[in-house]
């Protein structure tokens, strides 16, 4: 994964930290002064490994000097957040008003740069505007964090075990090769950098110096960030020339059962594009019912998945193709969202999944995250109920499982 998520299923903290790092592991850390020494301390024991991965002293020591562990990434690793905001109202901000004009501006000033980084890479410009406006409002904030500050601190609490040093000693080694001037390192409190938000791992894996100027510059390049992004893309499945998906209308009487076939069956069981367009004559999609069969409905394709490889949540991927089909002459989504049908709280989704275990389905431990398994077994339980089989968790779907 590209990126960190569901920081809030981890709980850290300073007196959490790992036994091998620090001065006083065993104690929780009462001054500021022994939270320096631990730092400092984890500092000196990093040296060795650094090293061995090719980072010079000298490098290792502009990267450090005068370094204190960060507070605040310490406090937002504790944040928990119970509240999810309705899909409806994140797309809205996906893609205001602001947003559009925002992405117009910047398609025309950079349309042979988008124009040679699709024709390179075979990715739609629709799907790398999405992620470059998602992720920072196409470069209008790419965060402010010192990203070795962050990852330093990060690590040295031995926060999500080795991922964090493992990043670290990555973004020591884009410093040795100067890529990005040790002043402009800069990137969000997770040490997720530039323009579309690589880790410093992502970087290794998938930067690309399309300018051909010697540097991998994803912060201020906007040729090196685009085609590091399509880039990424590629290498993770995308399939050039087909879409993410579109928004559908489904028949009177239709099989809800079903939820993926190819094309050509979807058109023999007289689903149709929302646009009026033909379906593909090729490939596979799945039905998406991202608020249940009440709202707006997609079918996607594997392309969309790819999209989530990016960020796994499917309101992101949605916000991604939304805003990139709506740059690209697209229409907005049609239907209505199901507003007046409120979102489960934390508490009745854990209830949920708990009826869900009671009646046989697995879904891992009841957390209250719906993933696919929950969706799977909800639409399962539907059939049985005699409900139409969105997989969506709502009221309806709690009060009947609490029948069961
Ligand atoms: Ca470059």
């Amino acid at each position: 994964m590209r990126r960190v998520l569901f920081f809030s299923a981890l709980l850290a903290s300073l007196a959490m930290a790992s036994p091998d790092v620090g001065a006083a592991p065993s104690k929780p850390v009462k001054t500021k002064a022994e939270a320096g020494n631990r730092f400092s301390g984890f500092v000196e024991r990093l040296w060795p490994v650094a090293r061995a991965k090719g980072v010079s002293r000298a490098t290792f020591d502009l990267a450090f000097k005068g370094m204190t562990p960060d507070v605040e990434v310490i406090a937002l690793t504790k944040k928990q957040s119970e509240f999810v905001k309705p899909i409806w109202d994140y797309l809205a901000s996906a893609t205001s008003a602001a947003r559009i004009e925002r992405g117009t501006r910047i398609l025309a000033e950079n349309e042979s740069t988008i124009a040679a980084v699709e024709a390179r890479y075979g990715v739609d410009r629709s799907v790398l505007l999405g992620v470059w406006g998602m992720e920072t409002n196409f470069g209008s904030y790419t965060g402010g964090k010192d990203v070795l500050r962050s990852l330093a601190t990060l690590a040295s609490i031995g926060y999500r075990g080795t991922y964090f040093r493992d990043e670290l000693i990555n973004a020591l080694r884009i410093l040795e090769e100067r890529h990005v001037a040790r002043a402009d390192f800069k990137g969000s409190w997770a040490g997720a950098m530039g323009q579309t938000q690589f880790m410093p791992s992502s970087f290794w894996r998938f930067a690309v110096d399309f300018d051909s100027d010697g540097h991998k510059d994803i912060w201020k390049s906007v040729p090196d960030a685009l085609a590091s992004t399509a880039n990424y893309l590629k290498e993770n499945g995308w399939r050039t020339g087909q879409p993410w998906g579109f928004e559908v209308s489904l028949p009177k009487g239709f099989d809800y059962r079903v939820h993926e076939a190819s094309f050509a069956e979807w058109s023999t069981r007289g689903v149709s594009r929302a646009d009026g367009q033909a379906l593909p004559q090729e490939g596979q999609a799945n039905l998406f019912y991202p608020a249940g069969a009440d709202g707006p409905i997609f079918l996607v394709t594997s392309n969309f998945n790819v999209i989530k490889r990016y960020n796994a949540s499917d309101a992101y991927a949605l916000g991604v193709a939304s805003l990139g089909d709506l740059l690209n002459g697209g229409a907005r989504i049609r239907a209505s969202w199901p507003t007046e049908d409120p979102l489960l709280a934390l508490a009745q989704r854990i209830e949920l999944q708990r009826a869900l275990t009671r009646l046989g389905y697995d879904v891992g431990n009841p957390d209250g995250r719906i993933g696919s398994r929950t969706r799977e077994a909800i639409r399962d339980f539907q059939v049985r109920a005699g409900m139409r089989p969105d997989g969506y968790p709502n009221r309806r779907v709690l009060e009947a499982l609490k029948l069961n």
